[in-house]
This record gives C-alpha cells, structure tokens and sequence, in this order.
C-alpha cells in the first residue's frame, strides 16, 4: 500500500534560490506542456503522449538555457503531471487541466528518484540541490516513490514522501444494515448521522472561521499596494494555516472514529462542479472542508477493510420520510423539522436525510447482489 510522509524542510538561502528556481522551472513546463497538448488536440484531434513530450524537452533547454540549471527528472515529472490531469479529466470528468500560475497559494516540483533520506543527522539529498536540512519526526520502512517538493504561501516548505510498505490490501469487511452509517453533511453542524449524532465543528475552529470574516473584511479596506495591506494579507495567511490544521486534526479524529465504529459509511456524492459555482465564502469553506474530510474517510476505509458508500447527488434524500417512504413535496430549505402527512412521523430534517442516505445507499447494494 501506498503512504505518504510529509516533512518540513529548511534549506538555506542558496537552497532557497535552487527551490524557487525548480518551481519555476517546472511550472514552465508543465505550462508549456499543457499548451502542446492543447495545440496538437485542435489542430490535429491528436494527442501528444508525455514521452514525446520527454523527446521535446533537449530542444526547450537549448532554447532557455535557465532549465538546464533544474533537475531535468524534475522537469519530466512536470509532464507526467499534465497526463494525469488529463487522465482525471476524460475519467473523472473532473475540470479541464488549467494553467499554473506564480501567484498559486503552493508551488511544487516532484524528485521521482535518486533522493536521499539520512534519518541520523536529519537531512535529505535532492538532485541539484545537495543535503537540505529537514525535520525527519518520523521513519518510515517500504520502498520509496516519488518525493514532491513545495511550498506555502508563507514561505513554509515541506517534502512529501510517497513510500509502498508492501503490505498486501485488507480484506474489505462485511456490512449489513446494524453496522453501516449514514452521514449528511450539513453547514449548521458539519456532520449529521444516521444514529442520530450531530457533530458540530469543534469551537477553537469556529473561533477562528470568525476571525477570518473579520480579517477578510479589514483586508478589503486597506488600499492596493500599501504595506498596511501586505501586512494584513500576511496576517490572513497565518490564519488560513491556522484553520487548515485545527481542521485538519478535527477531520483525522472524527473520520478515525467513524471508519473504527463502523463496517461501512454512507455518503451523498458532492457536487463539486455546483461546489465551484458558489460564491459565497462560507459555503465555498465549508465545501473544501467537506470534500478533503471524504478524502480522510475513503483514505481510512480503505486502510481498515471498510466500505464507502456513495448515492447519486440528485437523489432526494431530504424530502422522503425515512419511516413510510412518503414524498413530501412542500418541504422547503427553512423546514429545520417535519411531520409526516402519511405516518405521522416527526423528523429532525437533517437526521432523517442521514437515515435516507444509509437506506439508498444499502438498497443499491441488494440491487447490484441480485
Ligand atoms: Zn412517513
């Protein structure tokens, strides 16, 4: 199985001007790249595979003698990360593959081999670039892959360590009604479930989403180009890293619990092109926050032998009364409770969608046994 390990790195300032150098570097060609294949599927209805590409780089480096100065496996990572956004977006339908560009929150650049990790004296050798000194809190044991170099927007920088531990995959554990959960994920509370648990975002997070709406509101203020308004984008910066790790640790927590209680989970799939769509900075928060917590969850099902189960996004988990099944038309988004017309049910609106949910999603699997 594939894991990676993530470290954080400091290099000196001759290091720091080889990273910056690679990012941009890379950039370019992943770029140019893009623009290739772009080009070639228009004039020609072509496509140009990464290995051709691979042939064209000799030619590009004669042209800029400043990428001879990158590890050219680098640069040849950069195309293989143009074919796989392809690949994601013919399978996945998933965004077409869009331009990088300097002003992009993490710059990156990948070693696919020949780096070197001393747990001892807690550096790593890159290619080009030497022995950088790098915070190894913990070993790792497997064959190693690719090793993704990047950086944060406030000059943070980290390696990411893909390692195969060649375990073999657990065995995927059986599910019935009893030990499957349903999950809604709400805005209000940011996770509802079928046993009828509401879980809330935990409040040191919640403190600082609302110090971020006021940060935002004072940035917007302060006048374009003024230091007073770097400060203050630095300011915001910190803060965003802030609730991307209080976030973090909450989601590893409660995605653990659940994958551990449960032999299966229930999800409604997320609209991530509606997702995208919508303005609002709330929304769009919670949205990333929701989707990088299904990532946790499927990571860690995987890992345990559980099952992830998914319903179509359409389907109306909302409005149909998860006793006697009867479709309530007239529900509209401020019915936070319901009561049945059929049965006389009364429903917590979010927790009977989270029963609904679990319930569609175990009906496919009895249609798909038969
Ligand atoms: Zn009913």
């Amino acid at each position: 199985m594939l894991k990676a390990y993530k470290y954080r790195m400091y290099p000196n300032k001759e290091q720091e001007k080889l990273f910056f150098q690679h990012f941009g570097a890379c950039r370019f060609v992943y770029n140019w790249s893009l623009e290739n294949k772009i080009r070639a599927y228009e004039s020609e209805g072509e496509s140009i595979s990464r290995f051709t590409l691979n042939k064209m780089l000799p030619g590009l480096k004669s042209e800029h003698e400043w990428l001879k100065d990158v590890n050219s496996q680098s640069l040849q990572g950069a195309t293989l990360n143009v074919d796989n956004a392809f690949t994601r977006f013919f399978r996945e339908k998933k965004g077409f593959p869009k331009f990088k560009s300097r002003k992009n929150p993490v710059q990156s650049f990948s070693v696919p081999q020949h780096y070197n990790v001393n747990f001892e004296t807690h550096k790593i050798k890159l290619p080009k670039i030497g022995w950088v000194k790098t915070k190894l809190h913990r070993k790792y044991q497997g064959v190693e892959k690719t090793a993704t170099v990047s950086v944060t927007s406030t000059g943070k920088f980290y390696i990411s360590i893909l390692i195969d531990d060649e375990e073999e995959e657990v065995p995927v554990q059986q599910f019935d009604e009893n030990t499957t959960l349903g999950i809604d994920l709400g805005i209000k509370d940011f996770a509802i479930v079928s046993n009828g648990e509401k879980i809330d975002n935990p409040r040191c997070l919640k403190k600082s989403l609302l110090q971020m709406k006021v940060m935002q509101r004072r940035l917007s203020r302060k006048q374009t180009g003024s230091n007073n308004r770097n400060k203050a984008k630095i300011v915001v910066s910190k803060l965003h890293e802030k609730i991307h790790n209080q976030r973090n640790d909450f989601q590893h927590k409660l995605s653990f619990r659940l994958v551990c209680e449960n032999q299966a989970i229930a999800l409604e799939t997320l609209n991530v092109d509606g997702m995208l769509k919508n303005h609002t900075l709330a929304q769009h928060i919670a949205d990333a926050s929701w989707s990088s917590f299904v990532t946790q969850l499927e990571y860690k099902a995987q890992r345990l032998g559980k099952t992830i189960l998914r319903i179509g996004q359409f389907e109306p988990s909302t409005k149909i009364c998860s006793k006697c099944g009867y479709y309530n038309r007239d529900l509209t988004l401020a019915d936070r409770d319901w009561v049945c017309p059929d049965c006389g049910s009364h429903h917590d609106r979010d927790i009977n969608a989270a029963i609904n949910i679990k319930k569609f999603a175990l009906d496919k699997q009895n249609l798909i046994g038969i």
